[in-house]
């Protein structure tokens, strides 16, 4: 138990600490005398400070070591550009990079690939050039998806990582806790920094039974989100146990965990098994499966009587196959009652195109049963009705199935092989069969379903449902059809029925690799130059941001009074805005552009202080910084919620912000704004909200005494003259306080590396 095992086969410089967890496990456990979870045993084994933490389920919030990050093309400009702007000379942590997001399917794999990386170039080169220089491994595109890479080459038992990407929890299928976060928290961990989750409550799921015939574990996931809907899981860690867990695969529970995004949960994981076993010795990890049976009984399991704060039971043997939408991945309806449901609610009945792949259904044993249901098609002369399209999750699978034959089983069968992508799963899909605004029904192997995301049609009825159903489905063309009772016609109009699925979970033969897709970073670094260009339109360098100047401030405008809801797609939104998140100066020309103003109760209209003229909020912006004049944004409840993007903070800090004032905040989003070296305060008595009047004059009085639990006064001089004080609280730590001060948390870590 004392060997030195390498978490991966790519990293020399990682080593798994089961020694360590299990001795901080030891510590917790005896402090909180009671038996563990699973997830609480991972989550306590990665604690800064097992003896001084405060762990309460649901309420503390814990700082923990993660063993690794993994970041997607898409998320990792902003995280890399913030962790460069600190001055470190490399990451603390082990960290991959991935290109996936940003590959367009348009014709099929390697045209869509080439177009792609000449589209993308200044991305990709950036990318490739800054996790040499930083010591970050680069997954080239046409490697694959971010979360089966993961699950192949990095995800180990007992491991904690971060991801910035939702979907990071596929890793649960081999025994991880994986959780999805903000580039912030990314760079956190980069950087050296504890990262901070509140401690989850552990939802535990019972499995009991076997599944057979056309049933997959995909179903197990889309049951479970129609009982618990989309917001069931926030908050808490999904961990399964009973005795079902070990009647599937490995890549079968990362199929579950990855889909617990779409319940809201913080991650899901299942205990160590053998089928977490075959599958790390099928990629050539038997040395990490034998160590981490050396610590199944007290490290990788839940101990005898551990509590779950809820529990929610599903018996395998009576799982039949569902298909959950549209527009929603809780809409579960079982595949015996599809018929019904679909003529009642109207849906387009005709399948127009069958999707199988993406992250969360590309495996081997996915692909395999998929193509073993296109065969028996083909046997009857048939091909699939529907349009049908392959993604591949990674280089590997790709290879290893163009190898043992199904992949030309999915091309006589009609199938189009897209490149190793996200492709349509997230809207990179140049969709030709129909025009926008045309009704129709598309079935993928998939996670999410809402409106529009896939091609960008409001008027798409998106299903998701297991690669066999979906390929049966493409097979009838139909939504009604239940391949378990319905005939379809041969080539010569005689009735047959599919034959249930088959298909073995690991390749027989062996895993092939494929293509070379993965670029280590060099031994030596100091040469590497990182490309930006000057010129370009979609990255720029960070500047550290100033210091602040050590006075209280006085007479700041108010840039803006948000009225209602104010989310992070209000203050930094998404859609095209997209293509310039490694742009700060230029996605900022989206800043709370999506706010309505209280003054006039219109979005992305507010008035100049000193000319008094409308404008955009962030032209608006524009002009108090270029006269040197910080201002502040007063807003209402719960502001900032929605995700953790550190735009929504990073923007206001580069357009001079000072101080952000509402009645409360959504946690991660307050915690972001610290983290940029801006002030967010809550109103001591919210009401006063309503007395502020966006033409009034703020001074801050305190700031310059900013202590814990210490409120600072906020006044207010109104355009007729008059004087009037609220106090304001905040929730700065000692620690934070500092981050204020050096005017980034960054700034901070740079000048403790220096001191
Ligand atoms: Fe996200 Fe879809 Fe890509 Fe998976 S395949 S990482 S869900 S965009």
């Amino acid at each position: 138990r004392d060997s030195k095992v390498h978490q991966n086969l790519l990293e020399d410089h990682s080593f798994i600490n089961y020694k360590q967890n299990l001795e901080n496990v030891d510590i917790v456990r005896k402090r909180l005398n009671r038996p563990l979870t699973y997830a609480e045993k991972i989550l306590y084994g990665h604690l800064d400070d097992p003896h001084g933490q405060d762990i309460e389920r649901g309420v503390s919030y814990l700082k923990l070591r993660p063993d690794r990050v993994a970041c997607q093309d898409a998320t990792a400009q902003m995280a890399i550009l913030q962790f460069m702007s600190a001055g470190l000379p490399q990451v603390a942590k082990p960290v991959t990079v991935h290109c996936d997001h940003l590959i367009q399917a348009q014709v099929g794999g390697e045209k869509d690939l080439k177009r792609a990386i000449d589209l993308n170039k200044e991305v990709f080169d950036f990318l490739a050039t800054s996790t040499a220089k930083y010591n970050m491994g680069f997954w080239k595109p046409g490697s694959g998806i971010i979360h089966q890479i993961v699950l192949e080459n990095y995800a180990f038992p007992g491991a904690l990582i971060i991801g910035t990407d939702s979907h990071t929890p596929n890793a649960g299928g081999l025994g991880q806790l994986a959780i999805g976060v903000g580039g912030a928290d990314a760079v956190d961990v980069m950087s050296d920094l504890p990262w901070e989750l509140k401690a989850p409550k552990i939802l535990g799921v019972k499995l009991t039974g076997k599944m057979s015939g056309w049933t997959s574990p995909k179903d197990i996931i889309l049951k479970l989100a129609g009982i618990t809907t989309v917001k069931g899981g926030t908050g808490k860690i999904v961990e399964y146990y009973g005795d079902g867990v070990n009647t599937f695969s490995a890549t079968g529970m990362g199929t579950i965990c990855n889909m617990g995004a779409e319940i809201g949960a913080t991650t899901s994981v299942f205990p160590f098994n053998h089928s977490m076993v075959d599958y790390l010795k099928a990629t050539r990890r038997g040395e990490i499966a034998d160590f981490a049976q050396l610590y199944n009984n007290d490290l990788l399991s839940a101990d005898k009587g551990a509590e779950y704060d809820e529990v929610i039971e599903i018996n395998l043997s009576e799982l039949e196959p569902y298909v959950n939408g549209p527009f929603t991945p809780d809409l579960a309806t079982p595949i015996s009652k599809m018929k019904e449901v679909a003529v009642q609610n109207k849906w387009p009945l005709e399948v127009k195109v069958g999707l199988i792949g993406s992250c969360t259904n590309s495996s081997y044993e996915d692909m395999s049963r998929a193509a073993s249901i296109a065969e028996d098609a083909a046997s009857h002369g048939l091909k699939s009705k529907s349009l049908f399209t392959i993604s591949p999750g990674s280089e590997q699978v790709r290879s290893t199935i163009a190898r043992d034959g199904q992949l030309k089983t999915f091309q006589d069968f009609g199938g189009v092989v897209l490149a190793n992508a996200c492709g349509p799963c997230i809207g990179q899909w140049d969709r030709q069969d129909i025009k926008k605004g045309d009704k129709n029904t598309i079935v993928s192997s998939f996670n999410r379903n809402f409106t529009s995301r896939n091609d960008g049609n409001p008027e798409t009825h998106s299903f998701v449902a297991s690669p066999e159903i979906t390929t049966a489905l493409a097979i009838a063309g139909d939504l009604r059809f239940n391949p378990m009772t319905d005939k379809l016609k041969d080539k010569d109009g005689n009735e047959f029925m599919l034959k249930p699925p088959t298909g073995v979970g690991l390749p027989v033969k062996g895993y092939d690799q494929g293509v070379n897709t993965y670029q280590a970073p060099p031994a030596e670094r100091s040469n590497v130059e990182v490309k930006v260009s000057p010129t370009s339109d979609r990255l720029q360098l960070l500047k550290p941001f100033d210091a602040w100047d050590g006075k209280d401030p006085v007479d700041l405008p108010i840039l803006i009074k948000s009225l209602g809801k104010t989310t992070t797609d209000h203050i930094s939104m998404a859609g095209p805005w997209l293509k310039y998140r490694g742009h700060l100066e230029n996605i900022s020309n989206n800043y709370m552009i999506g706010a309505i103003n209280a003054e006039n109760k219109k979005a992305n209209c507010v008035k100049n202080f000193f000319t008094g003229e409308y404008a955009g909020v962030p032209d608006t912006a524009r002009e108090y910084k270029k006269r040197g004049q910080k201002w502040v944004v007063v807003g209402g409840e719960n502001f900032g919620e929605g995700s953790s993007r550190e735009h929504a903070a990073l923007e206001p800090r580069y357009l001079g912000a000072y101080a952000i004032i509402t009645k409360s905040f959504a946690r991660i989003h307050e915690t972001n704004l610290k983290k940029q070296g801006l002030l967010p305060l809550t109103f001591g008595k919210p009401e006063d909200y309503d007395r502020i009047n966006p033409d009034d004059l703020v001074d801050l009085v305190g700031v310059t005494d900013l202590a814990p639990g210490k409120p600072v006064t906020m006044r207010l001089k109104t355009k007729s003259g008059e004087t009037w004080e609220t106090p304001l609280n905040h929730t700065f730590n000692s620690e934070q306080i500092g981050w204020f001060k050096a005017g980034s948390a960054l700034n901070m870590i740079t000048q403790n590396k220096k001191s």
